[in-house]
């Protein structure tokens, strides 16, 4: 594609396109942040509206039981499961992925203090998301059993890392700056075949890529349901647990929604028989109910085609990028092979910050990630090859003018 005619063209052709009516996307802007923060599907208002108004305002109480709130974490648990390869009765959607990590974590632990019970290394990567980092020291601290976390970095390559020391490996299947992506079902292997166990966070892969957690093999895996899947800000996680080790899931936040009969009030905790024991506490019935809206989209589309098309507009902001804004100090930090890059972009430029301000200022809106990570995200459901083309024309521009060169694109607001 060497013109924006090209791009114009493979729209056109592209099977998904007419799926980018099913979101509300606002004017003028070129959203390449849907790996942060998903956009709001067109059927999201009228659901929020039909449950604060109908669920909530007349049904109250009841809906728990008329409006199916109580089933609604394994209902689109089943939903969200069949886009990742798990069987009904396997992932529930609940709490946040950084609580599910937590669980996760724990439970996988336990299994492996029955089976090997000398194993202290927690395994991740230092580029890993903080926050597994942060849980993994957090349960460490907790547990006060002398577990220590284990870091994969270019000194220690997994293949050293995972030894016969390793407990548990948690790592993410794409990686959020980079945007690398992991063979799920080879490293599962490699981790079995040391003795270990597989939680995989599925944040920046759920929704983007392929993913198979009962073909992989996997043992555990977490993940978001704001980013890719478009469930809203802050909208609950989800778990999915091999069903080999459901029985052994033990729960250390041991609340009442875990209970097989929360409602018999019983003194005594026992764990659900099924999946309902991966629950806590009480649900987000309003944030939970609008994942749905964003599910039934990914829904309506072909996974393969998905990836085919997330791979190809990659390929061509790599291409565009390098070719109009060769001669700026622009590195790419993703993977070109496309068996090793999940569906965001990557670029370091010593004035990142700045240059993602002065990009969002003009419409482009992706993030930045310390260190001086540009992070654009590509999301086949709603941006098309023109959209490739026009953000390149801006960052050019931006580029080419040192637009990004301003005080105002210096300060630094909480989120970024
Ligand atoms: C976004 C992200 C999270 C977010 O966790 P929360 O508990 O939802 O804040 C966790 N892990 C990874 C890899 C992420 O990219």
């Amino acid at each position: 594609m060497n013109t924006r005619d090209d791009c114009v063209n493979a729209d056109r052709q592209d099977p998904l396109a007419p799926l980018k009516e099913q979101f509300d996307l606002p004017p003028g802007v070129l959203y390449m942040d849907g790996n942060s923060l998903g956009v709001l599907p067109k059927a999201a208002a009228a659901r929020a509206s039909s449950v604060i108004g109908q669920e909530w305002g007349a049904g109250l109480i009841r809906s728990w039981n008329t409006a199916g709130w109580f089933e609604l974490p394994a209902r689109l648990g089943d939903k969200l499961g069949s886009l990742l390869g798990a069987r009904e009765g396997e992932l529930v959607i609940t709490d946040t992925t950084s609580l599910n990590i937590f669980k996760a974590l724990a439970a996988a632990l336990r299994i492996q203090q029955q089976k090997l019970p000398s194993r202290r290394v927690i395994l991740s990567e230092r580029d890993n998301f903080p926050t597994d980092l942060y849980m993994i020291q957090g349960m460490i601290d907790l547990l006060q059993q002398g577990y220590e976390m284990r870091l994969i970095d270019d000194a220690l390559p997994l293949e050293d890392a995972l030894d016969d020391s390793v407990a548990v490996m948690l790592l993410s299947h794409v990686n959020y700056r980079s945007g690398q992506m992991h063979d799920m079902a080879a490293v599962t292997a490699l981790a079995h075949e040391r003795g270990a166990l597989a939680i995989w966070d599925l944040a920046h892969a759920a929704g983007a890529v392929p993913v198979d957690l009962n073909g992989a093999d996997a043992d555990f895996a977490v993940g978001c349901t704001y980013k890719y899947l478009n469930g809203g800000p802050g909208s609950p996680a989800f778990i999915w647990v091999a069903p080999r080790h459901t029985k052994d899931f033990w729960q250390p936040l041991s609340g009442w929604w875990g209970h097989p009969r929360p409602f018999d009030m019983a003194v005594a905790y026992e764990p659900a028989g099924g999946i309902r024991r991966y629950l806590c506490g009480t649900q987000p019935i309003v944030s939970l109910s609008l994942v749905e809206c964003g599910l039934d989209v990914a829904h309506a589309a072909d996974m393969a085609e998905v990836r085919r098309k997330s791979l190809a507009l990659g390929d061509l902001f790599i291409s565009l990028v390098e070719q109009r804004c060769a001669g700026h100090p622009l590195t790419l930090v993703t993977p070109r092979d496309h068996a090793e890059r999940g569906s965001h972009v990557s670029f370091r430029h010593p004035n990142g910050f700045e240059v993602m301000q002065a990009l969002i200022a003009r419409g482009v809106i992706g993030d930045y990630r310390e260190p001086e990570v540009l992070r654009f995200g590509l999301t086949p459901l709603y941006f098309g090859y023109a959209d490739v083309w026009d953000a390149v024309d801006i960052l050019k521009d931006v580029l080419d003018t040192r637009a990004w060169d301003k005080p105002e694109f210096r300060q630094r607001a909480a989120v970024t």
